[in-house]
């Protein structure tokens, strides 16, 4: 088997960072990735696609051209992970050993639980903007619709970005008021958890567009089965199973860790590599890390934490290689920002524990209020930060600005 100083299991917005920000330090370091995907995708992008703000060709790359040049490309799938022997297996019999391993899977999203929904994606007014291919979709059915249901859904935490549900919501109400029509729509939005946002400081904003949309919340009710061509959606809730009738449906997935990850020895009982949440140093396995989506940190799943890990990952790595102590630290900061209409966005940005963690002093953008400015930097800025900043390992442009 061939073998590598460092590699790095997945080559989405955590792999790539990280590799970037390891190559920048050390330039030279012999770093493979594994990584199948021809294409690499920025998700963040897929709430604007939904909402008719962005093209999906603009969040989508080829995979070459974001591997930064001095890596080794491995592509193919991890198929397993052997810690002990410090070995990883990939599709087709491939084995690779390693001084230093990153887990950046992503997780798994996990449309199979939900009964008779696969066979109606796509179609039927069933839509998500959680798939590259569908996103378009959600935006074709804003523009048909003109009364009926609307419903959203969102599954058990945790879920990446957990306020991509209900941004898809805003964003067709958004649409529908000003074509003067939501008032002929009943929006409904079904959350399996019981609040409307997790962190309590955004969610007066929030509330003020529930009402002001007229969105009727059911909390604890959870999407079970669909039945696309008949238009009928069942959902369970402490009162036993409701059914309703839609026009259009956005489903948020339920979502699970990534499977390779999870039937590996890396795993917690959830099904997620169990790092240290400030050093992303895996509990049992100094010289494994793992980042992103795929790891256990309480932090929110987002490419901003992504983007705030890779650092600390990289700057870990090296030491542990080196046999120095670990002196980065990853302080749960995450970002949501939430498009609450066309041309505003309320930005939440905050840390482990629910501690706000503001990129900005609040009189140049306050997140707790919609904002014109917030909207700027997810519609022009970030984009911009994510190629050609985080994905190169260029911290201090990717520093100072939040959200993704
Ligand atoms: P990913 O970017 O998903 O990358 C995982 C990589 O691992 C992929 O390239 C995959 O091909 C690869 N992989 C999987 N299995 C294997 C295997 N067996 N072997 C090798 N490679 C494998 N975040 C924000 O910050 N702000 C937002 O506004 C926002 N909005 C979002 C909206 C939507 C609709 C979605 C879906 C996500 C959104 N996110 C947002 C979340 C953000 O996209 C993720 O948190 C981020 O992409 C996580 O990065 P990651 O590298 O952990 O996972």
């Amino acid at each position: 088997h061939s073998h590598h100083t460092v590699l790095i299991a997945g080559g989405g917005s955590a792999g790539i960072a990280t590799a970037a920000s390891m190559l920048n330090r050390h330039p030279g370091l012999d770093i493979a990735i594994i990584e199948p995907s021809d294409e690499h995708y920025y998700q963040p992008g897929w709430t604007m696609v939904g909402g008719g703000v962005f093209e999906k060709d603009e969040t989508v790359r080829p995979e070459a051209a974001v591997m930064p040049k001095e890596v080794t490309w491995l592509k193919a799938a991890v198929t397993g992970f052997d810690p002990e022997s410090r070995i990883v297996e990939y599709s087709e019999g491939g084995r690779v050993s390693y001084d230093v391993l990153v887990v950046a899977m992503g997780n798994r999203l996990a449309w199979e639980e939900i009964e008779g929904l696969e066979e109606t994606l796509g179609e039927n007014g069933v839509t998500s903007n959680y798939r590259y291919d569908l996103a378009p979709y959600t935006w074709q059915l804003v523009q048909q619709t003109r009364k009926g249901r609307a419903l959203f859904t969102q599954p058990a935490m945790p879920i990446k970005c957990a306020g991509a549900p209900q941004k898809a919501m805003y964003l067709s109400c958004s649409d529908w008021e000003k074509r003067g029509i939501l008032g002929d729509i009943d929006v409904e939005f079904h959350n399996n958890g019981g609040v409307l946002f997790g962190v309590a400081d955004y969610v007066p904003a929030l509330m003020e567009y529930v009402e002001r949309y007229g969105i009727d919340l059911n909390f604890g009710s959870t999407l079970t089965r669909v039945d696309g061509p008949a238009k009928k959606a069942w959902f369970a809730t402490e009162n036993g199973e409701v059914e309703r009738s839609f026009d259009m449906l956005h489903v948020c997935p339920p979502q699970k860790g990534n499977p390779v990850v999870a039937a590996s020895t890396l795993a917690n009982e959830a099904g997620y590599a169990e790092v240290d949440q400030h050093t992303l140093q895996h509990v049992n396995h100094p010289e494994v890390f793992a980042l992103g989506d795929c790891s256990s940190t309480p932090n929110a799943k987002t490419m901003a934490a992504a983007r705030k890990q890779a650092p600390v990952a990289a700057v870990n790595a090296l030491a542990q290689l080196a046999g120095n102590p670990l002196s980065g630290s990853y302080d749960g900061y995450g970002s949501c920002p939430l498009t609450v209409e066309r041309g505003k966005i309320v930005l939440a940005e905050f840390g482990y524990g629910g501690t706000l963690l503001p990129t900005f002093p609040k009189w140049v953008l306050d997140g707790t209020k919609p904002s014109r400015a917030a909207w700027k930097l997810k519609a022009e800025v970030l984009p911009q930060i994510y190629w050609h900043a985080m994905l190169k390992g260029r911290e201090w442009m990717a520093k100072p600005i939040g959200g993704a």
